[in-house]
């Protein structure tokens, strides 16, 4: 990849810097994480609408299905620009997730009812994969699906848990049982579920700052047309990997980690600290500046895998270093602006907190959870270990 602009490229850069400087809400100038999904946050649904407005929000996608059709150079540049600024790039369970599945495996009628509203941003989805004894071992999924004996509808039941924004969203994909004599990877089917099915029915998981960002999911006899069934019966498992690996690339990219580190060192200069300013401390400016670096080579790196996606090649299981690396790395950038703050680290949302310290506290309790989801950092390793390196069991 060639990382000068071209003179197309340039004016490309410069109309999406200026329609982002013109068009970024107030509130997400200090940029902020979409706490309790997209929809529940006022400033990033209204930033998410502006997007669709301008076909930029499923920026990757091609013109017939509602993105802009940007072509693999204009994609970098995009989301160059958007990092540079600090505005939040567009992700989601239906633009990155369940629509590029769609785009590959979805029959004709599934790709014309499903896309369009979810690149502009009128229709909402939710992830149904993990199950109370189902996260890290996947496969081992118990919610079934069994077809009528109409043969037009799949009949669901069992349970879901840890859906995240499943209060806001119109539809769920599912990976559900439809064959439990085959192996454990054969037997299992991907589906599209409306949410105000009847038998679904969710309930809040209480978190710890008392809000509720997730969800679980009960299907009790919940009927799905047939046409909602993705590809064919018992081979869905090939499109949860698919999946899989988009939502680590997501999970592994490095779009706003420049600016949470501008942030941090903006609130390193505003905390003087006992003495003199943690800015000072050779300790602290080096462990920044180990960030700064590492985030760089992230943002090279990602360069490299995207080139090898735009030459038609697969990120498979590569696509977990991303994910492991970005995380630990955002775990760093915000313990550093919690040794920072010191003992304000622990205010939660306090009105006295200047607004780049005001979300550092939760951006860190966010990182946490970073580590986790999307395969959690242990497996990440695992798959490195065994698929890329090859290493013995
Ligand atoms: C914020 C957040 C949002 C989420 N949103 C969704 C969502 O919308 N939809 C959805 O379906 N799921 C969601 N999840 C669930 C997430 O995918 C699972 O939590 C994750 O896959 C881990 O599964 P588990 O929680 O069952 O942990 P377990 O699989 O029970 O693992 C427990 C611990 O054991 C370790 N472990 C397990 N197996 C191995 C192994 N073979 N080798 C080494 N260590 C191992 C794990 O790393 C972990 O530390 C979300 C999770 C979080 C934190």
């Amino acid at each position: 990849m060639d990382l000068k602009d071209t003179a197309e490229l340039a004016s490309f850069r410069e109309t999406v810097r200026a329609w982002v400087g013109a068009n970024l809400p107030d509130a997400l100038r200090c940029p902020s994480q979409a706490y309790n999904g997209i929809e529940a946050n006022e400033a990033m649904s209204e930033w998410y609408r502006r997007l669709a407005g301008q076909s930029w929000l499923a920026y990757r996608w091609p013109k017939d299905h509602g993105g802009p059709g940007f072509t693999d150079a204009e994609q970098i540049v995009f989301v160059d620009e958007f990092s540079r600024s600090g505005a939040p790039v567009p992700h989601g369970f239906g633009i990155s997730m369940v629509g590029p599945i769609l785009m590959r495996y979805g029959s004709d009628w599934q790709k014309e009812r499903f896309l369009l509203p979810i690149a502009r941003h009128e229709e909402f989805w939710c992830q149904g994969y993990s199950e109370p004894n189902a996260g890290s071992d996947l496969a081992s999924l118990q919610t079934r699906a069994v077809l009528d004996q109409d043969k037009e509808h799949l009949v669901v039941n069992g349970q879901k848990i840890w859906t995240s924004g499943a209060n806001h969203a119109g539809w769920i994909f599912v990976l559900v049982r439809t064959d439990s004599e085959a192996a454990q990877h054969k037997g299992i089917s991907f589906v599209l579920i409306e949410m105000k099915s009847q038998g679904l029915t969710i309930k809040p998981i209480r978190q710890v700052d008392g809000q509720s960002g997730f969800y679980e999911t009960f299907f009790d006899n919940v009927r799905v047309p047939i046409q909602n069934l993705v590809g064919k019966i018992n081979e869905g498992w090939g499109m949860a990997k698919a999946l899989l690996i988009s939502e680590r690339m997501h999970t592994g990219s490095n779009q706003d980690l420049r600016a949470l580190i501008d942030r941090v060192k903006t609130v390193a200069r505003e905390y003087p600290g006992e003495s003199s300013a943690i800015l000072a401390d050779p300790g602290f400016r080096d462990r920044l500046a180990q960030c700064e670096m590492d985030a760089e080579c992230l943002r090279y790196t990602r360069y490299r895998m995207e080139t090898a996606v735009f030459q038609g090649k697969s990120p498979g299981h590569e696509s977990a270093i991303f994910k492991l690396y970005q995380s630990e790395l955002f775990q760093r950038v915000c313990d550093l602006g919690m040794e920072a703050m010191g003992p304000d680290s622990i205010a939660w949302y306090d009105d006295r907190l200047s607004p780049a310290a005001y979300e550092l506290p939760m951006r860190m309790m966010i990182t946490r959870a970073m580590s986790i989801y999307s395969g959690s950092n242990e497996i990440q390793r695992n798959i490195i270990a065994k698929r890329v390196l090859n290493l013995p069991d």
